[in-house]
């Protein structure tokens, strides 16, 4: 399909892809076509392209080879007929303690909600990322086969069919001393420390913790690879 793109700019310049080899490298960057027409042709590749559960790897491809874009909107693009080439199903085979570790991660949105508020940043900024892993690890970008096993109390790790892997991680944010000047980090059992024995910190040891603590733990989930 990008080949055809090319043979289609080097037309005007009378040259065609053969006249391009090792020795005299065709840079796709020096040539550009109206933004529509290359989103079409990504489009269509992308979506030939989950026949074989490439789509993700094949966008990144596509970056490097295609041609540049200006916008045009008047640019014509031909109607494309979409035809939905991804396997008939996503099979997800999840271990049992990877059950546990989602049950638990909903559990614990739950009580940050609890304790902080539904409103709160604790709340929304856990529950949106839990969100993101969840709906991540249902599609089918990177596969139509797909291994979840536990990694962690909270977290996640994924294999895919074509060999990805990835975890869906759990960074609790530390509970800190609020008071100013005070450097302290302060555990689920008030002990408090600093990470340079010079860091400054309150004379009194009377600090001021950033979340209570018997809080569950504030965080987000986040996508490692
Ligand atoms: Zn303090």
């Amino acid at each position: 399909m990008v080949r055809a793109v090319f043979t289609v700019l080097l037309a005007p310049l009378g040259e065609s892809l053969d006249d391009y080899n090792r020795d005299r490298q065709l840079i796709p960057g020096q040539f550009a076509i109206p933004q529509t027409q290359w989103e079409a042709i990504s489009d269509a590749a992308l979506n030939r392209a989950d026949t074989f559960a490439a789509r993700a790897l094949l966008a990144l491809e596509l970056i490097d080879v295609m041609p540049c874009t200006y916008p045009d909107p008047d640019a014509p693009v031909p109607p494309v007929e979409r035809v939905d080439q991804r396997p008939y199903e996503h099979v997800l085979t999840v271990a049992r303690e990877a059950t546990d570790v989602i049950a638990a991660a909903s559990a614990h949105c739950d009580r940050l909600g609890a304790a902080f508020g539904v409103g709160s940043p604790e709340y929304r900024e856990a529950v949106t990322s839990w969100q993101h892993g969840l709906s991540r690890l249902f599609a089918m970008g990177l596969g139509a086969r797909t291994y979840v096993t536990r990694d962690g109390e909270l977290s996640l790790l994924v294999r895919c069919e074509p060999g990805f892997v990835y975890g869906i991680v759990f960074h609790p944010v530390q509970r800190r001393c609020t008071r100013d000047g005070c450097r302290a980090v302060i555990n689920d059992d008030g002990h408090a420390w600093t990470y340079l024995r010079d860091d400054p910190k309150c004379p009194d040891g009377d600090h001021t913790p950033s979340y209570p603590l018997d809080a569950p733990h504030p965080g987000i989930w986040q996508f490692h690879s």
